[in-house]
């Protein structure tokens, strides 16, 4: 394994618009997204704000999913 030239790798803070926050390594310190995995347009239809939240509990409860978070 080479170390010389490495870049610095944090444990970064992933906040996203829905405010979901999730932590994943990267070379940068903290960063924003307005989508991820909780309210990517896949589970909300359309939207992707705070205002999702609603229609993916409808979409869960829909399909059957829960929810452990
Ligand atoms: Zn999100």
């Amino acid at each position: 394994m080479k170390a010389e030239i490495h870049p610095k790798y944090f444990q970064a803070k992933v906040v996203c618009n829905c405010g979901n926050e999730f932590v994943t390594g990267s070379t940068k310190e903290d960063i924003r997204v307005e989508v991820c995995s909780k309210c990517h347009s896949f589970y909300t239809g359309q939207q992707k704000t705070a205002a999702a939240r609603g229609a993916i509990e409808k979409f869960n409860r829909r399909y059957g999913i829960t929810q452990n978070n």
